[in-house]
């Protein structure tokens, strides 16, 4: 009996996960043919009397196994339904936690500039009974005008992501040319980089001037998301260069910063939602104020945006050190595509 169990330990233990999970391989079929065989064999081949011995001796030893199989093989299913479960309690304990955070980082993100327009409004009120208020008005206005600006860009981030998540991202395909895109970017994130001293160096490089098809203004998104965040992650005075190269049917651009770099484990956590690294109540909602974290929505729509175009998107960075500012280097591979998808 004890070599039965062994025997039997091992087979039912030696299973993989998937056939623990659709309960095949089973001992238990087996046995019951080898069973049946046993006894039609003994039929067919021996007397009598002999058959009789012979069922007294191993009936019960088949009882025993067939027991013995059916409880070993139900505890494992058992087991497997556990850590499944286990498994599908912590996915639900992540996203409960995904989805509180969403709701102080939103939260804190609208309040930001609401706070901004309340101050401004109530100063424009009375400034307005003033006489000769004209130009302190217009700064006023300014205020307000700032305000709704980000308050737009945090609501149409959320909305961006909803549709990524939900597979309704449209691309709209025209020609481009990766040149054209980098140098547009390049100058409407000037003046940011300026502010913090900060350089833009392009390299050509082979393919840039190649005409491809893509969402112009969504591949303009994703880029730019990737420059303000070099930018917002670079100390002052520090320097962005964009590289490339082209390999078979493919773009791939770089774009490398002398920032605080990302730690290795967090490099694949910031393109998740909400996976911005570091405390809620550390952001600030500057686009490109050094470290002024945003809702960390930037980079999942980045690598949507990308996805969606049938390329990919990964970071790279020996660490995070804010003294030593070891730099990231953001790949990202398009496809040098010719016909828009039907
Ligand atoms: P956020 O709105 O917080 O900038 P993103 O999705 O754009 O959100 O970025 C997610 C996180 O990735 C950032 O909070 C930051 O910690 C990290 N990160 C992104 N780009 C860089 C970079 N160039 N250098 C260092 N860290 C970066």
């Amino acid at each position: 009996y004890r070599n039965l169990m062994e025997t039997t330990e091992e087979w039912v233990s030696s299973r993989t996960q998937s056939e623990i999970k659709m309960r095949q391989s089973s001992l238990f079929p087996i046995l019951d043919d080898f069973l049946n065989l046993l006894l039609q064999v003994s039929r067919e081949e021996l007397p009598d009397d002999e058959i009789v011995l012979l069922w007294q001796s191993i009936v019960p030893a088949f009882i025993f196994l067939f027991g013995y199989v059916s409880n070993r093989e139900t505890d494992i299913y058992i087991e497997h339904l556990t850590s499944d479960l286990e498994q599908a309690m912590l996915r639900l304990e992540k996203m409960d936690k995904t989805k509180s955070d969403f709701i102080a980082i939103a939260a804190h993100e609208l309040k930001t500039p609401l706070t901004l327009i309340e101050g401004y409004t109530g100063m424009l009120e009375r400034s307005i009974k003033q006489p000769d208020s004209g130009e302190q008005n217009m700064v006023l206005l300014n205020g307000i005008e700032n305000g709704t600006i980000r308050l737009r860009q945090i609501t149409n981030d959320m909305i961006d992501i909803s549709l990524i998540d939900n597979n309704l991202l449209k691309l709209h395909f025209q020609p481009i040319w990766m040149n054209k895109l980098i140098k547009s970017l390049i100058e409407s994130q000037g003046k940011a980089a300026q502010a913090r001293k900060i350089t833009f160096e392009f390299n050509q490089f082979p393919g840039m001037d190649e005409m491809f098809l893509g969402d112009e203004e969504r591949l303009a998104q994703a880029f730019g998301n990737v420059f303000s965040n070099s930018i917002k992650y670079t100390p002052d005075g520090g320097r962005i260069e964009i590289n490339g190269r082209k390999l078979p049917g493919f773009l791939e651009v770089t774009i490398t910063d002398n920032g605080i770099g990302i730690d290795p484990e967090d490099q694949a956590m910031i393109f998740e939602k909400f996976g911005r690294i570091g405390e809620v109540a550390l952001h600030s909602s500057g686009k490109t104020k050094f470290k002024g974290g945003g809702p960390g929505l930037g980079l999942p729509i980045t690598r949507g945006i990308i996805l969606a175009h049938g390329g990919s998107i990964w970071a790279e960075s020996e660490g995070r050190d804010e003294n030593l500012c070891p730099g990231s280097t953001f790949h990202i591979l398009l496809p040098l595509r010719k016909e828009a998808p039907v």
